[in-house]
């Protein structure tokens, strides 16, 4: 991309941004442990004039900035947070922690944030209230709601708020949007069986718990391809089994260990009620005890019309039609901001990080993954403007 969307005093500052990124990635913090991220952030935004609140959800950071009479406000999410994944990328900065790497891009999209913090914050006129939401913990441990059962929105109420995530396989730089159901509930299940174990030779005195877990997961196959809506999103995936250690025992347990996801309420209900219905009468058929641990993840993720229009308006406006889709794909993959979109209206959108065969391509929660440093300046560019223009006054 040769293009430049900021402001031409700022140009020269997207280095500064590229630095910070790959500082970030350099020392990845997992969930709720970004202590080094947080200061950092938090440290930047009070040198630009922010009012600073930090410990928001542990390790969460929020930065205000007013301006002007107008009653409006605006919030803008960026998360911070690392994965259990040791790199490979072999970038000159990739991780100092074994085991730990932003395989994610949350390093990016911190930074794409400080870099439009920093523009914003030097010159962009606007009238209203921006709150700047640096989120911990996205990947599984729920930061969000963290954030929200610590005040996050009484404390700094938004009439709307957005975020962005990279996206690998499209074109560096172009943005996707869509409105209404746009990521999955995600939802953990553990079906533990309980049999009676004996002597593989003599399976008639036992009750094998093993047989009843192969049942199980072809009945679960069942309830996408049987119950659900041929027009609906769904996906009930066995990713584990575990059952017995010798060829002749025949064990007494069995677990069962699913990732259950929907794009619609009422289907992610319908895959529950099935899920607990198999279970239970499969089990019983096959003489065997089911105690099933039902752990609710993460909510289907809505985009507002009103607000994904804007934004996608937006982006058309900055980068050109043939840079944004306006209508993108959902995806079975879950968000946290999916808790912060129930209660106020936004638009969670994506920006390529690279197409096909490129290095940027390589998929998310890949040890060989990176973000790609192109996308700081369009992706700051972008918030400036969406600022400028939600707090037109
Ligand atoms: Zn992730
Ligand atoms: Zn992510």
């Amino acid at each position: 991309m040769q293009a430049t969307y900021l402001a031409q005093s700022l140009v020269p500052r997207v280095g500064e941004f590229i630095r910070i990124r790959r500082d970030i990635h350099a020392h990845p913090e997992l969930a709720f442990e970004e202590h080094r991220t947080a200061t950092l952030v938090a440290q930047k935004l009070r040198d630009w004039g922010y009012e600073v609140t930090t410990g928001l959800g542990r390790t969460g950071v929020v930065g205000t900035l007013r301006r002007g009479q107008g009653g409006k406000s605006l919030g803008i999410r960026a998360d911070m947070d690392a994965l259990p994944i040791t790199e490979q990328s072999g970038a000159d900065w990739q991780s100092t922690v074994p085991g730990k790497m932003h395989a994610c891009g949350h390093d990016g999209h911190t930074a794409t944030l400080l870099a439009a913090a920093h523009a914003i914050a030097q010159d962009v006129r606007f009238d209203g209230t921006l709150h700047l939401i640096f989120q911990p913990a996205e990947e599984g441990a729920g930061g969000a709601v963290q954030m929200m059962a610590d005040g996050l929105f009484e404390k700094f109420p938004c009439d709307a708020v957005f975020a962005l995530h990279n996206m690998p396989g499209v074109e560096a730089g172009h943005f996707v949007f869509r409105s209404g159901p746009t990521m999955a509930s995600s939802d953990d299940v553990f079906i533990t069986l309980k049999g009676m174990g004996g002597h593989g030779a003599m399976p008639h005195k036992s009750i094998d718990t093993l047989v009843a877990a192969a049942s199980i997961v072809m009945a679960l196959q069942t309830i996408v391809s049987r119950n659900v809506d041929p027009l609906q999103t769904a996906v009930v995936t066995v990713g584990a089994i575990l059952a017995g250690q010798a060829n002749n025992v025949i064990p007494e347990e069995a677990t069962l260990k699913l990732s259950v996801r929907a794009l619609d309420p009422e289907v992610r209900t319908l895959l529950k009620q099935r899920i607990l219905e198999l279970v239970e009468l499969q089990a019983r058929s096959y003489r065997v005890k089911a105690r099933i641990d039902w752990r609710e993840g993460y909510a289907v993720l809505v985009n507002s019309k009103e607000h994904t229009d804007f934004a996608t308006d937006v982006a058309m406006r900055l980068f050109g039609n043939d840079r944004v889709t306006p209508n993108g794909p959902a995806l079975t993959a879950s968000e946290d901001f999916a808790f912060m979109l129930e209660k106020v209206p936004g638009c969670y959108l994506f920006v390529g990080n690279g197409g096909p065969g490129s290095p940027g391509a390589c998929m998310v929660h890949n040890p060989g993954y990176d973000f790609n440093d192109d996308l700081i300046e369009p992706g700051a560019a972008f918030w400036v403007k969406l600022v400028s223009e939600f707090l037109s006054g």
